[in-house]
Protein backbone atom coordinates (compact mmCIF):
# COMPACT_ATOMS: atom_id res chain seq x y z
CA UNK A 1 0.00 0.00 0.00
CA UNK A 2 1.34 3.18 -0.99
CA UNK A 3 0.02 6.95 0.07
CA UNK A 4 -0.09 9.64 -2.70
CA UNK A 5 1.20 11.98 -0.28
CA UNK A 6 3.15 12.53 2.83
CA UNK A 7 1.09 14.13 5.16
CA UNK A 8 0.66 12.19 8.47
CA UNK A 9 -1.88 13.18 11.58
CA UNK A 10 -1.59 14.83 14.55
CA UNK A 11 -3.37 13.01 16.94
CA UNK A 12 -0.27 11.05 17.71
CA UNK A 13 1.23 10.47 21.16
CA UNK A 14 4.61 9.30 21.10
CA UNK A 15 5.58 8.14 24.82
CA UNK A 16 8.20 5.70 22.87
CA UNK A 17 12.04 5.77 24.87
CA UNK A 18 10.44 6.62 28.48
CA UNK A 19 10.35 2.79 29.26
CA UNK A 20 7.37 1.97 31.20
CA UNK A 21 5.51 5.38 31.67
CA UNK A 22 3.31 5.83 34.52
CA UNK A 23 3.62 2.23 35.21
CA UNK A 24 2.33 0.33 38.23
CA UNK A 25 -0.96 -1.36 39.72
CA UNK A 26 -2.94 1.57 40.24
CA UNK A 27 -6.32 0.68 41.11
CA UNK A 28 -6.39 -2.66 39.44
CA UNK A 29 -6.97 -5.30 41.34
CA UNK A 30 -5.17 -8.85 41.26
CA UNK A 31 -7.53 -10.66 38.92
CA UNK A 32 -7.88 -7.88 36.96
CA UNK A 33 -3.80 -8.39 35.84
CA UNK A 34 -4.56 -11.87 35.84
CA UNK A 35 -7.01 -11.59 33.15
CA UNK A 36 -4.76 -9.02 30.68
CA UNK A 37 -1.87 -11.86 31.66
CA UNK A 38 -4.15 -14.42 30.15
CA UNK A 39 -5.14 -12.29 27.15
CA UNK A 40 -1.74 -11.24 26.34
CA UNK A 41 -0.55 -15.34 26.59
CA UNK A 42 -3.14 -16.09 24.62
CA UNK A 43 -2.33 -13.27 21.84
CA UNK A 44 -5.75 -11.81 21.90
CA UNK A 45 -6.94 -8.51 21.50
CA UNK A 46 -7.13 -7.22 25.23
CA UNK A 47 -10.04 -4.66 24.28
CA UNK A 48 -12.53 -7.42 25.66
CA UNK A 49 -10.33 -8.24 28.64
CA UNK A 50 -10.01 -4.65 29.26
CA UNK A 51 -13.28 -3.69 29.64
CA UNK A 52 -13.39 -6.35 32.13
CA UNK A 53 -11.37 -4.43 34.48
CA UNK A 54 -11.99 -0.81 33.38
CA UNK A 55 -14.43 -0.66 36.47
CA UNK A 56 -11.88 -0.60 38.89
CA UNK A 57 -8.73 1.20 36.96
CA UNK A 58 -7.16 4.21 38.08
CA UNK A 59 -8.48 7.25 36.09
CA UNK A 60 -6.28 8.37 33.46
CA UNK A 61 -2.91 10.33 34.05
CA UNK A 62 -1.38 13.04 32.04
CA UNK A 63 1.58 12.01 30.23
CA UNK A 64 3.25 15.59 29.57
CA UNK A 65 6.32 13.90 29.01
CA UNK A 66 5.34 12.58 26.31
CA UNK A 67 8.25 13.27 23.51
CA UNK A 68 7.71 15.87 21.01
CA UNK A 69 10.72 15.35 18.44
CA UNK A 70 11.03 11.79 17.99
CA UNK A 71 12.79 11.06 15.05
CA UNK A 72 10.64 10.08 12.05
CA UNK A 73 11.32 6.02 11.74
CA UNK A 74 9.56 4.70 8.65
CA UNK A 75 6.87 2.86 10.48
CA UNK A 76 5.53 5.32 12.62
CA UNK A 77 5.30 7.54 9.63
CA UNK A 78 3.25 4.71 8.07
CA UNK A 79 1.31 4.68 11.04
CA UNK A 80 0.44 8.13 11.04
CA UNK A 81 -0.39 8.07 7.76
CA UNK A 82 -2.74 5.34 7.85
CA UNK A 83 -4.10 7.05 11.15
CA UNK A 84 -4.74 10.21 8.59
CA UNK A 85 -6.34 8.44 6.19
CA UNK A 86 -9.01 6.93 8.90
CA UNK A 87 -9.49 10.32 9.78
CA UNK A 88 -10.63 11.47 6.35
CA UNK A 89 -12.70 8.38 5.62
CA UNK A 90 -14.64 8.68 8.80
CA UNK A 91 -14.91 12.35 8.90
CA UNK A 92 -16.25 12.13 5.18
CA UNK A 93 -18.84 9.28 6.25
CA UNK A 94 -20.00 10.80 9.50
CA UNK A 95 -20.58 13.90 7.59
CA UNK A 96 -22.67 12.27 5.15
CA UNK A 97 -24.78 11.27 8.32
CA UNK A 98 -24.99 15.15 9.66
CA UNK A 99 -22.52 14.48 12.41
CA UNK A 100 -18.93 15.44 13.40
CA UNK A 101 -16.13 12.47 13.52
CA UNK A 102 -14.00 13.02 16.82
CA UNK A 103 -10.64 11.18 16.10
CA UNK A 104 -9.09 8.94 18.29
CA UNK A 105 -5.71 9.83 19.63
CA UNK A 106 -3.00 6.80 18.83
CA UNK A 107 -0.04 6.39 21.62
CA UNK A 108 2.81 4.92 19.89
CA UNK A 109 5.01 2.83 23.16
CA UNK A 110 7.56 0.59 24.24
CA UNK A 111 6.87 -2.30 25.77
CA UNK A 112 4.24 -1.12 28.43
CA UNK A 113 2.15 1.95 29.10
CA UNK A 114 -0.60 3.42 31.22
CA UNK A 115 -4.06 3.39 29.81
CA UNK A 116 -7.08 4.82 31.24
CA UNK A 117 -8.29 0.86 30.94
CA UNK A 118 -5.04 -0.05 32.86
CA UNK A 119 -1.76 -0.89 31.91
CA UNK A 120 -1.27 -1.62 28.21
CA UNK A 121 1.57 -3.88 27.30
CA UNK A 122 3.54 -4.95 23.88
CA UNK A 123 2.48 -8.58 23.94
CA UNK A 124 -1.13 -8.25 24.34
CA UNK A 125 -1.29 -6.68 20.90
CA UNK A 126 -2.78 -3.74 19.18
CA UNK A 127 -5.79 -2.18 21.28
CA UNK A 128 -8.56 0.44 21.81
CA UNK A 129 -9.33 1.63 25.07
CA UNK A 130 -13.03 3.33 25.19
CA UNK A 131 -12.72 5.54 28.60
CA UNK A 132 -9.70 7.65 26.66
CA UNK A 133 -10.26 7.58 23.16
CA UNK A 134 -7.49 6.04 22.28
CA UNK A 135 -5.33 3.54 20.64
CA UNK A 136 -2.38 2.06 21.69
CA UNK A 137 0.42 0.83 19.83
CA UNK A 138 3.59 -1.10 20.36
CA UNK A 139 5.28 -0.81 17.25
CA UNK A 140 6.94 -4.20 17.71
CA UNK A 141 3.56 -6.03 16.71
CA UNK A 142 4.35 -5.18 13.41
CA UNK A 143 7.31 -7.49 13.40
CA UNK A 144 5.66 -9.45 15.04
CA UNK A 145 2.58 -9.58 12.00
CA UNK A 146 6.00 -10.51 9.76
CA UNK A 147 7.84 -13.04 11.80
CA UNK A 148 4.64 -14.60 13.80
CA UNK A 149 1.90 -14.26 11.07
CA UNK A 150 3.89 -14.76 8.70
CA UNK A 151 1.90 -11.58 6.86
CA UNK A 152 3.88 -9.63 3.66
CA UNK A 153 3.75 -6.45 2.66
CA UNK A 154 2.83 -3.27 5.04
CA UNK A 155 -1.22 -3.55 4.39
CA UNK A 156 -1.48 -5.32 7.31
CA UNK A 157 0.21 -3.03 9.42
CA UNK A 158 -2.62 -0.12 8.31
CA UNK A 159 -5.34 -3.25 8.78
CA UNK A 160 -4.53 -3.58 12.39
CA UNK A 161 -4.68 0.31 12.74
CA UNK A 162 -7.72 0.47 10.65
CA UNK A 163 -9.64 -2.24 13.00
CA UNK A 164 -8.69 -0.73 16.67
CA UNK A 165 -10.18 2.33 14.45
CA UNK A 166 -13.47 0.29 14.05
CA UNK A 167 -13.51 0.15 17.67
CA UNK A 168 -13.55 3.78 18.09
CA UNK A 169 -16.37 4.46 15.46
CA UNK A 170 -18.79 2.08 17.61
CA UNK A 171 -17.61 3.85 20.39
CA UNK A 172 -18.59 7.16 18.89
CA UNK A 173 -22.12 5.25 17.68
CA UNK A 174 -23.01 3.94 20.82
CA UNK A 175 -22.27 0.54 20.44
CA UNK A 176 -19.92 0.36 23.74
CA UNK A 177 -22.62 2.04 25.27
CA UNK A 178 -25.49 -0.06 24.42
CA UNK A 179 -23.51 -3.35 24.69
CA UNK A 180 -22.83 -2.71 28.27
CA UNK A 181 -25.90 -1.42 29.40
CA UNK A 182 -27.41 -4.61 28.10
CA UNK A 183 -24.89 -6.46 30.32
CA UNK A 184 -23.94 -8.65 27.37
CA UNK A 185 -20.44 -6.79 26.74
CA UNK A 186 -18.10 -9.66 28.78
CA UNK A 187 -19.85 -12.75 27.11
CA UNK A 188 -18.09 -15.02 25.07
CA UNK A 189 -18.09 -17.75 22.76
CA UNK A 190 -18.58 -18.42 19.28
CA UNK A 191 -21.46 -15.70 17.85
CA UNK A 192 -21.44 -13.69 21.46
CA UNK A 193 -20.97 -10.16 21.94
CA UNK A 194 -17.61 -9.57 21.84
CA UNK A 195 -17.36 -11.80 18.45
CA UNK A 196 -19.56 -9.22 16.62
CA UNK A 197 -18.20 -6.54 17.97
CA UNK A 198 -14.87 -7.36 16.87
CA UNK A 199 -15.99 -8.84 13.35
CA UNK A 200 -17.60 -5.54 12.80
CA UNK A 201 -14.69 -3.57 13.76
CA UNK A 202 -13.14 -5.77 11.12
CA UNK A 203 -15.91 -5.05 8.61
CA UNK A 204 -15.10 -1.30 9.75
CA UNK A 205 -11.45 -1.68 8.56
CA UNK A 206 -12.74 -2.96 4.99
CA UNK A 207 -14.85 0.05 4.80
CA UNK A 208 -11.84 2.54 5.43
CA UNK A 209 -9.85 0.20 2.71
CA UNK A 210 -12.48 0.40 0.15
CA UNK A 211 -12.72 5.07 0.47
CA UNK A 212 -8.57 4.92 1.29
CA UNK A 213 -8.04 3.11 -2.01
CA UNK A 214 -10.13 5.98 -3.60
CA UNK A 215 -7.74 9.15 -3.84
CA UNK A 216 -5.84 8.66 -1.02
CA UNK A 217 -3.45 5.64 -1.70
CA UNK A 218 -2.78 3.29 -3.40
CA UNK A 219 -4.31 -0.21 -2.66
CA UNK A 220 -3.43 -3.39 -5.01
CA UNK A 221 -5.14 -6.40 -4.92
CA UNK A 222 -2.00 -8.12 -3.59
CA UNK A 223 -2.09 -5.82 -0.71
CA UNK A 224 -6.28 -6.84 -0.07
CA UNK A 225 -5.22 -10.36 -0.46
CA UNK A 226 -2.13 -10.07 2.61
CA UNK A 227 -4.63 -7.99 4.55
CA UNK A 228 -7.15 -10.80 4.61
CA UNK A 229 -3.93 -13.68 5.17
CA UNK A 230 -3.34 -11.41 8.08
CA UNK A 231 -7.19 -11.58 8.84
CA UNK A 232 -7.30 -14.84 8.96
CA UNK A 233 -3.81 -15.19 10.27
CA UNK A 234 -5.02 -13.50 13.28
CA UNK A 235 -8.31 -15.46 13.98
CA UNK A 236 -8.65 -16.78 16.93
CA UNK A 237 -9.34 -20.23 15.89
CA UNK A 238 -5.72 -19.89 14.60
CA UNK A 239 -4.39 -18.01 17.23
CA UNK A 240 -5.72 -20.55 20.00
CA UNK A 241 -3.90 -23.40 17.92
CA UNK A 242 -0.54 -21.70 18.17
CA UNK A 243 -0.74 -20.96 21.83
CA UNK A 244 -2.98 -24.12 23.13
CA UNK A 245 -2.50 -27.05 20.00
CA UNK A 246 -6.53 -26.91 20.07
CA UNK A 247 -9.38 -24.62 19.10
CA UNK A 248 -12.16 -23.41 22.20
CA UNK A 249 -14.85 -22.04 20.64
CA UNK A 250 -16.10 -21.08 23.97
CA UNK A 251 -13.18 -18.45 24.57
CA UNK A 252 -13.45 -16.93 21.20
CA UNK A 253 -13.20 -13.44 21.46
CA UNK A 254 -12.33 -11.74 17.51
CA UNK A 255 -14.13 -14.79 15.60
CA UNK A 256 -12.76 -17.35 13.34
CA UNK A 257 -10.26 -16.51 10.48
CA UNK A 258 -12.83 -17.68 8.37
CA UNK A 259 -15.50 -15.10 9.85
CA UNK A 260 -13.00 -12.32 10.05
CA UNK A 261 -12.06 -12.24 6.30
CA UNK A 262 -16.15 -12.41 5.45
CA UNK A 263 -16.46 -9.14 7.55
CA UNK A 264 -13.85 -8.09 6.01
CA UNK A 265 -14.92 -8.03 2.63
CA UNK A 266 -17.75 -7.24 3.25
CA UNK A 267 -17.18 -3.45 4.33
CA UNK A 268 -14.11 -3.29 1.51
CA UNK A 269 -16.85 -4.88 -1.04
CA UNK A 270 -19.30 -2.45 -0.43
CA UNK A 271 -17.61 0.63 1.75
CA UNK A 272 -20.45 1.11 3.52
CA UNK A 273 -20.69 1.31 7.04
CA UNK A 274 -24.27 0.19 6.90
CA UNK A 275 -23.12 -3.70 5.90
CA UNK A 276 -21.81 -3.94 8.82
CA UNK A 277 -24.23 -4.85 11.05
CA UNK A 278 -23.19 -7.67 12.82
CA UNK A 279 -25.12 -7.48 15.57
CA UNK A 280 -28.58 -8.32 13.90
CA UNK A 281 -26.68 -10.69 11.52
CA UNK A 282 -28.29 -14.16 11.90
CA UNK A 283 -25.16 -15.76 10.72
CA UNK A 284 -21.63 -14.46 11.49
ZN1 LIG B 1 -10.54 -5.69 18.12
Amino acid sequence: MEFNDDSVSSNVEDRRGFGPVGMGVGGIGLGGIAILIIGALLGVDPASLLSVVEQSSPPPQAHAQSRAAQPDDPQSHFAKQVLLSTERVWGAIFQQSGSTYQPPTLVLYDGATQSACGTGRAAMGPFYCPNDQKVYLDLSFFRDLQTRFHAGGNFPDAYVIAHEVGHHVQNLTGTFERLQGSGRAGAHGESSTSVRMELQADCYAGVWANHAGQGMAQISDQDIKQGLDAAAAIGDDRLQRQSQGYVAPDSFTHGSSAQRVRWFKRGIEGGDPGNCDTFSAASL
